[in-house]
This record gives structure tokens, sequence and C-alpha cells, in this order.
């Protein structure tokens, strides 16, 4: 279905993170960890004592990666496993007319080859892309801001909406969990929206998600 046609604002949006939310684990992660070990431990340091932000320690640690092992790196997530219950809830928006657009920390060829066919029932997907050209992958990123690689609230702010409902688990998903009227957040992002006093919905799979929404938009 195509959104971008429509004249009117979009009353309902969902914006769901990727990696942690969608998929059961943090598949980015590992893939960080099996191409570029030592990269990862070295940044993580830096990032710990805060002299180096997880932007430009995401970009050193893809960078380091030999374009030669792309093909492996999109291998190497394939059979990742997904959170239950994410058909039914994407037939649920279907029906309610509501666009899903999914928004990644990560890279969007890993996002692709692990989502597959449900890459289609996305209304939009948002991720770094990689160029395969040099001799080391190189990140280009249409929406970095500040300590960002993407920026998922900038993406949030190219849309008009009355009503947007934010899925996450992580730090990169802090602005868009506070720009959102509706936050179903796990792990990290629950902590945090505990913090802020910020009112949020606790789940595990999407049947979760679903009933709750189908309770709120009676
Ligand atoms: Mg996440």
């Amino acid at each position: 279905m195509e959104w971008s046609c429509m004249t009117e604002p979009v009353a309902r949006m969902v914006f769901c993170d990727f990696d942690g939310t969608i998929t059961v684990e943090d598949t980015f992660v590992k893939v960080c960890r099996h191409f570029a070990a030592d990269v990862v431990d070295r940044m993580l340091k830096d990032i710990f004592k805060g002299t180096l932000t997880l932007k430009e320690g995401i970009r050193t640690i893809v960078e380091s990666i030999p374009s030669s092992r792309y093909e492996e790196m999109l291998d190497f997530v394939n059979g990742t496993p997904l959170r239950p219950g994410l058909d039914s809830f994407l037939d649920f928006l279907e029906e309610k007319q509501v666009p899903f657009v999914v928004i990644s920390g990560g890279l969007r060829s890993l996002v692709e080859r692990q989502l597959g066919d449900i890459a289609k029932r996305a209304s939009a997907i948002y991720a770094a892309d990689v160029d395969t050209a040099g001799p080391c992958l190189h990140v280009i990123s249409e929406f970095e801001e500040g300590t960002e690689l993407v920026n998922k609230k900038k993406i949030m702010d190219t849309y008009s909406f009355t009503d947007a409902v934010a899925l996450g688990d992580g730090v990169t998903d802090h602005g868009m969990a506070m720009a959102a009227s509706l936050v179903f957040a796990r792990r990290h992002l629950a902590d945090y929206l505990d913090k802020q006093n910020r009112p949020y919905v606790r789940w595990n799979d999407f049947h979760d998600v679903r009933e709750a929404l189908v309770r709120r938009w009676m």
C-alpha cells in the first residue's frame, strides 16, 4: 500500500524498532561481534569511557569489515527468530489501515534479510545502508544526526500523524518513545521510561501488542 500519496495526515501510525524488538535477540550486535570481535571490544571500552559516541563506534566497527565478507554477513542472519505474533499484528494493522514503519539503527540489508517476505508488509523500512564497492564496508545514513547513526525521531518528524505508537527496547529508542503517544517498551527502554516517569505498556510478543491496541482502538 502506498501511503505517501495520501493528502490527509494519517491518524495513526506504528513506529517499530528492529533489533531486540522485532527480533528476539539483537542480531546486529551478534553480527558485529562475529565479524569484528576485537574492534567491538576496543570500541565498547571507549563508549563506556564516554570518549566515543555509539554512532562513531558502530561506524568504526562496520567499516573495519572487509567488503568480501558482506555475503557471509547476510547469510549469518538467515533464520533469525522473530518475536511471535508479528503476522497477526500486521493483519490487524492492515485491517485498521495503520501504517507500520520499521526504524532500525542497524543495516538495511540485514533487516530485509531477516524479515524476508514480511518486509513487503511494512509501509517503510529505515536503516543505515552500506556501500560494498571499496575494500571495506562503508556506512551511509540519510538520517544521521547528533550522536545517532539513524535518528529515529527525525524520521518520525517526516510524517504527519495524530497518534503515534512506538515499540522499542534500547537506548536509540529514547527520542522515538518520547515523541509517541503510546509506547510499548521492553528492557532498557522500559527502565529509561520508568526514570522519566513516562507511562508505557510492557510486552513480550506481538500478540500482547495486538490485544492492547484492540482494546484501545475500539
Ligand atoms: Mg533494539
